[in-house]
């Protein structure tokens, strides 16, 4: 079972949690009983307080947590059932950016973002096509040689996003990507998101605490509060428990 993965059956279903529950093994419920459909090519905020379970929904969609209960569908694929000898075929069709950049110290920016390319048994020159792309994307095109310790902040998460997106992903994940960055910074990360999200129709989904920038953007927002879903809004706001009631 699950040996095919066929991307992109359904568009209207990219991604579909139905019933989905994660229970860790300590008896903490992350997520309860949570139903979502998202497009493809949608941006999606999930927003929620912390340990309200954002980064638990996040993890199920690349198969880093199996869901308890209930099924879990990205890009047609049955993401619980998928053997884990399977699983990384699903994580090349899927960028992740982390709060913490996660860069390796020792490789400058180049290396850094070919190495996801690295066991794909493509070409020296494929991959330089590729890695200078995703370097254009974020806008660093300049600074491929220089090495993690070098670059700002801000600049070390370009890195990560141009890593994300070098093999052209269909889901982009981000868990709290402006974390650790100031205000300014934060923004011109999301202006680099969104642009990639216009221009090549990647799904976004994106779990922060940003609220000015969730404010600002006007995106479709999903709060989470103790697990469960208590808002989803096209063009919504950043809403906290205090003004949603459960739906
Ligand atoms: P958020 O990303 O919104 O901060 P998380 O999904 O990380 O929330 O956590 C939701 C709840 O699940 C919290 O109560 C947290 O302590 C718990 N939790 C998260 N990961 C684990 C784990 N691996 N084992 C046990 N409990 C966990
Ligand atoms: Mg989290």
């Amino acid at each position: 079972m699950c040996d095919i993965i066929i991307m992109v059956i359904n568009d209207m279903e990219f991604i579909s949690l139905k019933d989905c529950y994660k229970i860790y093994r300590n008896g903490v419920t992350a997520v309860a009983r949570l139903n979502l459909k998202i497009e493809k090519g949608e941006f999606v905020f999930v927003i929620g307080s912390s340990g309200s379970g954002k980064s638990s929904i996040i993890k199920m969609l690349y198969r880093e947590e199996k869901p308890s209960k209930g099924e879990v569908i990205v890009g047609g694929v049955n993401v619980a059932k998928l053997r884990d000898s399977k699983v990384y075929k699903l994580r090349r069709r899927i960028g992740i950016v982390f709060q913490d950049f996660k860069l390796l110290p020792n490789l400058n920016v180049y290396e850094n973002v070919a190495f996801p390319l690295e066991s794909f048994g493509l070409k020296k020159s494929e991959i330089k096509t590729k890695v200078h792309k995703a370097l254009d994307q974020v806008g660093l095109r300049e600074k491929y040689k220089s090495f993690p310790r070098e670059l700002s902040g801000g600049e070390q998460q370009r890195v990560c996003i141009a890593r994300a997106i070098v093999n052209e992903p269909k889901l982009l994940i981000c868990d709290e990507p402006t974390g650790n960055l100031d205000s300014d910074t934060a923004k011109e990360i999301m202006n680099v998101i969104e642009k990639i999200n216009k221009e090549t129709q990647t799904t976004v989904i994106m779990a922060t605490h940003a609220k000015e920038i969730v404010n600002r953007m006007k995106k479709r927002v999903v709060c989470i509060e103790n697990g469960v879903l208590v808002y989803d809004k096209e063009k919504g706001t950043y809403k906290t428990h205090e003004n949603t009631k459960a739906i």
